[in-house]
């Protein structure tokens, strides 16, 4: 069993914070101070240029995509980090393409991040053979999987209100009508048991900032089958995806296996912060951190709900089908949120009307959520978002 009293010790959060944004941003591992000054002191500083062998920087993207790939089901040796999510995303789609040659249909639907949407229309522009980029509602993506589509481009979880695909089935759907599946699991990585070697996922991607806690900038992952890992087609052909890259030589060659995905320099501090928060992913079971955020999600659905009518649930009722978010639909939803996070409870908003909490039971407890919902209950039931400062939007909501 994952004592998540002992994980949340883990975890440096300021007093009087109820963190419910962990799905945006983790918050600091009180391990990541110290270890990032050592980094950079006595690793970049003392090491200097030999940190690259004697610290293992190099090393790092696909040591650090093992120990991701243990918590989203991948392959040992299958998972390498590196860049962004949107680039991730281009990468795999790119060469989820190259396997379905003969297609011109990339499905997707209206409830993934625009990022992915947009990272998709710019490939499919570049490339200029005439792919169509078609998106549906939710709902519909199993019955638009038909031999015309090439790839299934799909966020696992969504964002905005935690709906839940089913990875498994649609992915054997998209297998028996030819059609190559990338997955994204921003929202489900260190949020739900994901198992891609089960789900006979082609490609997948993901970031690392969310619930892994990474903290900001640190890199995205990627995920390449291992029935494609020796021909899947390095798009961004970069130098550390080369299969030698201190050869220098003029031609590409691309690197063995998920490593032809790396392009550039690795972030080695950043890596330095995401190895220490790993060191607590260690202490969970996944299924242990399902269970009790079902548990969390429940319970917190059923507070609002008790206390605040005119907040509209906007995520799925049934756990079975939700994310470890819960998001809540209301019209002055931006007002209300600034005027939770003035009270010390951090969620956040997404347009147009969806406020969005996510629970993260390495440190949040039932307690936090009775906590939470008490503040919302105030908020709410007093007008309280109804100030003028509350209605000021910021650059990032
Ligand atoms: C958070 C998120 C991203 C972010 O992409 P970055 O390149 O890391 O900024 C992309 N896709 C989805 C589904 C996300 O939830």
């Amino acid at each position: 069993m994952t004592d998540f009293a002992a994980t949340k010790a883990m975890f440096d959060l300021p007093p009087g914070v109820l963190y419910l944004d962990g799905n945006s941003l983790g918050p600091l591992p009180r391990s990541a101070p110290d270890r990032v000054a050592g980094m950079v002191s006595d690793e970049w500083g003392k090491m200097l240029i030999t940190g690259w062998n004697k610290a293992g920087w190099m090393a790092q993207p696909m040591a650090l995509g093992d120990r991701i790939g243990r918590l989203i089901g991948a392959e040992p040796g299958h998972v390498v980090l590196g860049d962004t999510l949107s680039i991730k995303v281009y990468q795999a789609l790119a060469a989820a393409l190259a396997l379905n040659p003969e297609r011109r249909v990339v499905l997707s639907d209206s409830g993934n991040f625009p990022t992915d949407l947009y990272m998709a229309a710019g490939l499919l522009r570049s490339l200029d053979k005439g792919h169509e980029l078609r998106v549906v509602a939710p709902e519909d993506v199993a019955d638009h999987i038909t031999d015309e589509i090439a790839v299934l481009m799909l966020t696992e979880v969504d964002y905005g209100t935690g709906r839940m695909h089913d990875m498994v089935d649609l992915t054997r759907r998209a297998h028996a009508a030819g059609v190559v599946s990338v997955w994204d699991l921003a929202h489900s990585a260190g949020a739900v048991p994901v198992d891609l070697a089960r789900a006979g996922a082609d490609f997948a991607a993901g970031c690392t900032y969310k619930y892994l806690n990474g903290g900001p900038g640190a890199p995205a992952f990627i995920y390449v089958a291992p029935r494609h890992a020796g021909n899947a087609l390095p798009a961004l052909s970069g130098w550390l995806g080369h299969d030698s890259p201190f050869a220098f030589e003029q031609t590409y060659r691309p690197g063995t296996g998920v490593a032809r995905m790396r392009v550039g320099t690795p972030p080695a501090i950043q890596m330095a912060a995401l190895d220490t928060a790993l060191d607590i992913w260690d202490m969970a079971d996944m299924d242990d951190v399902r269970a009790r955020s079902i548990e969390l999600t429940d319970l917190f659905i059923q507070l609002v709900e008790s206390t605040c009518p005119m907040l509209t649930l906007a995520s799925p009722r049934d756990s079975a089908a939700r994310g470890s978010q819960v998001s809540f639909r209301f019209e002055h939803g931006y007002a209300a949120m600034q005027a939770l996070i003035d009270r010390g409870v951090i969620g956040d908003f997404r347009a147009p009307d969806v406020m969005r909490f996510g629970f993260t039971p390495l440190y949040i407890d039932h307690e936090d959520v009775r906590a939470a919902a008490a503040v919302i209950a105030d908020v709410m039931g007093n007008r309280l978002w109804d100030r003028p400062e509350y209605q000021v939007r910021a650059a990032v909501t």
